[in-house]
């Protein structure tokens, strides 16, 4: 893979940021920048997608603003997620399936 020329990490524009640079959510959403920077194309929006699925309504824009990535970008990562959870292998355990209870374990049988 070649190198790319250092990337710069973007600021959040949100007003939010604005009103305190230095407040929790400016460094979440810091932090959020900070990650995309080592993700590739497809992962970035993919993060972002479940990012903004987290957030409900209005989500991609919020995520769109605090990542500089278009909405289009962000909107395309959340059918990404939403496709890809469809899609799980049945392998999957469920919930309930795993170690059992510590209870159970004291128990002797
Ligand atoms: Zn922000």
């Amino acid at each position: 893979m070649q190198k790319k020329t250092k990337q710069k990490i973007h600021r959040c524009t949100c007003e939010r940021c604005k009103k305190h640079p230095y407040g929790k959510t400016a460094q979440q959403h810091q932090a959020i920048n900070r990650v995309l920077l080592e993700l590739n194309e497809r992962n970035k929006r993919r993060f972002v997608g479940v990012l903004a699925n987290q957030q409900g309504r209005g989500g991609t824009s919020q995520l769109a603003e605090i990542t500089g990535l278009s909405r289009t970008t962000v909107t395309r990562g959340r059918k990404e997620i939403e496709h890809s959870n469809k899609s799980l292998p049945s392998g999957i355990r469920r919930s309930g399936a795993g170690r059992p209870l510590v209870e159970k374990n004291s128990q002797k049988y």
